[in-house]
């Protein structure tokens, strides 16, 4: 077991803590990115008659539920 002063185990835990808070800023802003990668998937909005909606189906091609108008799916 390796002996800390008090000066030394606090350094530690500032070091610690700097690089949990980074870490988790790191996930956090990957998992933005992806969630938004995500929603572009499913989430339209029709050229013409501006109607948004959800499709979380495989098509490339999908059609506005209101007007009929076909949109395509990016990514
Ligand atoms: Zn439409």
């Amino acid at each position: 077991m390796i002996e800390l002063s008090l000066s030394e185990y606090c350094l530690l835990i500032v070091c610690a803590t700097f690089v949990l808070v980074g870490l988790f800023g790191w996930i956090s802003s990957f998992a933005h990115r992806n969630a938004e990668r995500r929603g572009r998937k499913v989430r339209f909005v029709c050229d013409l008659c501006l109607t948004a909606w959800e499709d979380h189906g495989k098509e490339k091609i999908v059609p506005c539920p209101h007007c009929g108008r076909d949109s395509e799916r990016s990514g």
